[in-house]
């Protein structure tokens, strides 16, 4: 007996060692890996697929999304990941990663967000722009300030992993409905946060807040276009301070990860506040919460403490 013991554990590592080479069995023990390019994506699917799949962001904290550059190891990630989420014309070097990878395991979420053409009025000062130009890449990205296009978003996810991975369906469409729910909950509190203000216009760094101003009835004033790189133009810095005094202004906004100098040089010139409205382009220490919803409730007040709601 004793001996038949020691032979079967000594026998044990062995096994597991081929079992684990064998391929297929280990395989499917594996988790998906979802890449996901930039942080709401990542809320959205993280929340889809609970502990069944993992998910990685090619968007580190701290990084402006705009702007994301990507390391050799993560273009690696795009090329073998059991399904890449990303949304094209956002992050070129994710559109370049994604063509050179060559494979169809991609969810862009385009469609599913339901992108609305950009209407940005900052260009015509200080470009050659022609009205007639735009193009089918003309429209803003920023899809995620507002919830109902992020709980459709989730569902879209859910229905592309679910296909692949019919095992896990039922479990993605239960993290989409929980994600739905809860951005239902964000919808009634910004109605009701947002109902009655004395005002309706903000003031913004950049134009990242048309889907949450459409949604809820305000107006966004931005200093800098649809991407926070952009300079603005002293006619546009003329502009925005023209619309704050016109407006009864308070607060000038300003973000986690951008510098605050143009915002907090027009709130000075005007003697009104300068607060955060996070446009949630990647979370950091400095972010008003640490997750999607904690963010967005914080955005919330701050809107309602600067329009007087
Ligand atoms: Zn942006």
């Amino acid at each position: 007996m004793i001996i038949m013991k020691k032979l079967t554990l000594a026998l044990l590592p062995t096994a597991l060692l081929l079992s684990a080479c064998g391929g297929a069995p280990a395989a499917e023990n594996e988790k998906p890996r979802v890449v996901v390019s930039f942080y709401a994506l990542e809320y959205a699917a993280q929340e889809v697929v609970g502990d069944a799949a993992d998910v990685t962001t090619l968007t580190m904290p701290g990084v402006d999304a705009h702007d994301l550059d990507l390391r050799p190891s993560q273009i690696a990630d795009i090329g073998t990941a059991d399904l890449v989420v990303y949304l094209d014309g956002f992050q070129p070097a994710v559109d370049d990663a994604v063509g050179q990878a060559g494979h169809d395991r991609v969810l862009d979420v385009t469609d599913a967000a339901d992108l609305i053409e950009a209407h940005d009025d900052h260009d015509h000062d200080d470009h050659d722009h022609d009205d007639h130009d735009h193009d089918h890449g003309d429209h803003d990205p920023h899809f995620w300030q507002d919830p109902e296009r992020m709980a459709q978003v989730g569902r879209a996810i859910a229905e592309e992993l679910g296909a692949t991975y019919p095992e896990h369906a039922e479990q993605f469409r239960q993290g989409a409905d929980a994600l739905a729910e809860e951005m239902v909950a964000l919808d009634d509190e910004y109605r009701t946060g947002l109902a009655e203000c004395t005002r309706s216009e903000f003031v913004t760094s950049h134009q990242a807040f048309g889907y949450l101003a459409d949604r809820y009835g305000l107006t966004e004033i931005a200093i800098s276009g649809l991407s926070p790189e952009a300079e603005p133009s002293p006619a546009r810095i003329a502009d925005v301070h023209h619309l704050a005094e016109e407006h009864g202004i308070t607060t000038i906004f300003f973000e986690t990860l951008t510098s605050p100098a143009v915002a907090e040089a027009i709130a000075g010139d005007l003697g009104v506040a300068t607060a955060i409205l996070d446009p949630l382009e990647g979370v950091s220490e400095n972010s008003p919460g640490d997750d999607y919803p904690s963010i967005m409730r914080a955005n919330l007040e701050a809107l309602r403490v600067a329009n007087d709601c």
